[in-house]
């Protein structure tokens, strides 16, 4: 059916591209994509070969509408070089378009590095708020990191690697004793998750300068106080549930 499919696709591991990925890709008129390079390798990979297209939100207006124009006779996929599009990656002005002029979209779930690094983080994550790149100024990053301090979630990010000491570094001192993960080469070999606190991460990464791609996560204000919390329950519960002789220390 003509329209637009947003395909989410692999963030390292060429396994987690989903089945109805596949379909699509193998079906659509054609790819519309960040890079015809990065994309035509995972096509070769699956063993597709479509028309490319390169898209991104700051092609030009005509470029876009004529894309959009042409999704009302054929099936367009728009994939990012990795992981979900418009998750810090283009696709926003599309889906846009195509909901104003009345063309069909469809999302296919897959893979994410935010949702990634979260669930391997194991920092709460009943809310969360995914804030993507952080400003590459330093003035920038401490005025972001201000205006979410106080949000009451744990805060996801992407960052670089030539960044992350200089931005655990601004972390110490705009959001100290929060707890922080270091989510790096997410479902690739050398996947590495750190918990730890700024400064501890800081002396780490010093010495083990971090290389690859990084999803960095900060969590929320009260972790801290809600983990010594939940200790003081659990100790309560276990004097509670104590004969009174060991309660008694006998
Ligand atoms: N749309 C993508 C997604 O859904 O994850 C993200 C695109 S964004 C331009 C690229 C950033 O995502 C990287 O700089 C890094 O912060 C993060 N990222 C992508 N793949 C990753 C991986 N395998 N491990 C850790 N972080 C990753």
């Amino acid at each position: 059916t003509p329209g637009l499919y947003l395909v989410a696709t692999p963030i390292g591991n060429l396994g987690d591209i989903t089945m109805r990925a596949v379909d699509i890709l193998r079906r659509c008129d054609g790819v519309a994509c960040e890079d015809t390079r990065v994309t035509g390798k995972l096509l070769k990979h699956l063993g597709i070969s479509k028309p490319m297209w390169r898209y991104d939100d700051h092609s030009e207006h005509r470029d876009r509408s004529r894309l959009v124009d042409s999704m009302q006779t054929r099936a367009v996929a728009l994939v990012s070089d990795a992981g979900t599009p418009m998750v810090s990656d283009p696709g926003y002005r599309l889906v846009n378009d195509c909901r104003e002029q009345g063309i069909a979209v469809t999302s296919l779930p897959g893979p994410c590095a935010a949702v990634v690094g979260l669930t391997l983080s194991g920092l709460p994550n009943d809310r969360f708020l995914f804030a993507g790149f952080l400003p590459s100024k330093e003035k920038g990053r401490r005025e972001t990191l201000e205006e979410l301090a106080a949000i009451d979630a744990t805060l996801v990010f992407y960052e670089t690697a030539p960044r992350l000491l200089k931005t655990l570094a601004t972390i110490e001192e705009v959001l100290p004793k929060r707890e922080i993960a270091v989510a790096r080469e997410l479902t690739k070999l050398h996947e590495e998750c750190r918990r730890g606190f700024a400064s501890g991460l800081m002396a780490y990464y010093d010495a083990n300068p971090p290389r690859g791609e990084i999803v960095l996560l900060i969590g929320p204000p009260e972790a801290v106080q809600a983990n010594e919390a939940d200790a003081e329950d659990m100790l309560r519960e276990a004097l509670m549930t104590m004969k009174p002789s060991q309660a008694a220390g006998h």
